[in-house]
């Protein structure tokens, strides 16, 4: 309350029960340089291939320890910081990419705040020039968190960064209450299914049922598909068989920082 945003931390543990100002913390993060990013790469399942990487924001906290983005991005969104925080993330994304990672493809996570933002596009903009990343290398994650049509700012966003040669995916599919509605309002290049009905592949008809069909659906409106949180050689052989066209999860790869992320390219090989 009163424009102060403070919360309790569960990463802190009951040891050190207490109420922090993540506020204080986040603005001290960016300006001590305490946040970085990992990377985590998609690959082809029928060649192997790597096709793109997503970057994951970590936040080093010298004394709280390392603390995860699914609790400080939405604290970040309430606080009003996450306008800077995102635009930290796409400029330091476009950077490495750009330095380490050749001609792959690059993902970037962009929550529903960020995506109702003015200033996004200048974000964008300016993060393809000071880099030099061919715009054509770069896709913007969102989720199905927000309504598009109720927010005529988050879809003129979209709408300007497919312009400007920027692709698109939407993430977490499945999840949202408006999946198929979106389909037919905006043309995404990527569906990212939904790490729940991956977990539950081999253990629920209903979930390998509602995979297929979400591939089949992406197919006929040409997206590709990537499922994630791909962790067990048996899930990936049930996507593959629906038609998946790509996967990310920890059978594959960890995030890693960038250069973890270089040596994994060098060492790849798809057969
Ligand atoms: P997401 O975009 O759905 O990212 C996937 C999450 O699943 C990541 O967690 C990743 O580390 C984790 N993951 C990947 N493969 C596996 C697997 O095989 N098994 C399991 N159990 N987990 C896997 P992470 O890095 O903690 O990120 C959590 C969420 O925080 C992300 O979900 C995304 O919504 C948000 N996020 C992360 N980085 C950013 C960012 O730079 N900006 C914004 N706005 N949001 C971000
Ligand atoms: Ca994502
Ligand atoms: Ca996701
Ligand atoms: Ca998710």
């Amino acid at each position: 309350g009163r424009g102060r945003c403070e919360y309790f931390a569960p990463a802190l543990g009951e040891r050190s029960r207490r109420v922090v100002s993540v506020e204080h913390e986040l603005r001290q993060a960016l300006q001590r340089g305490e946040l970085s990013l990992d990377w985590q790469p998609w690959v082809r399942v029928d060649t192997w291939e790597l096709l793109s990487a997503e970057a994951l924001v970590r936040w080093q906290h010298p004394t709280l320890g390392s603390i995860p983005p699914a609790e400080f991005i939405p604290v970040a969104e309430k606080c009003g910081l996450i306008g800077e925080i995102g635009a930290w993330v796409l400029q330091r994304a476009c950077q490495e990419a750009q330095a380490l990672f050749g001609n792959l493809m690059i993902s970037v996570n962009v929550s529903p705040a960020q995506m109702m933002r003015t200033g996004l596009l200048d974000d964008v903009r300016r993060a393809l020039q000071v880099s030099g990343l061919a715009a054509e290398r770069l896709e913007i994650e969102i989720t199905e968190g927000i309504f598009l049509d109720d927010t005529p700012t988050a879809m003129s966003n979209l709408h300007q960064l497919k312009s400007l040669g920027v692709q698109i995916a939407l993430d977490d599919f499945g999840t949202g209450y408006s999946s198929l509605a979106y389909l037919r309002r905006f043309p995404f290049d990527t569906l990212k299914i939904d790490r729940a009905f991956v977990r539950e592949l081999l253990t629920h008809h209903d979930a390998r049922a509602i995979v297929r069909t979400i591939v089949e659906l992406a197919r006929m409106l040409g997206m590709r598909t990537v499922a994630e949180g791909v962790e067990e050689p048996a899930q990936l052989e049930v996507l593959r068989r629906a038609g998946c066209s790509s996967v990310q999860g920890y059978l594959l790869a960890r995030p890693a920082p960038a250069e973890q992320m270089r040596r994994l390219m060098d060492s790849w090989d798809p057969n």
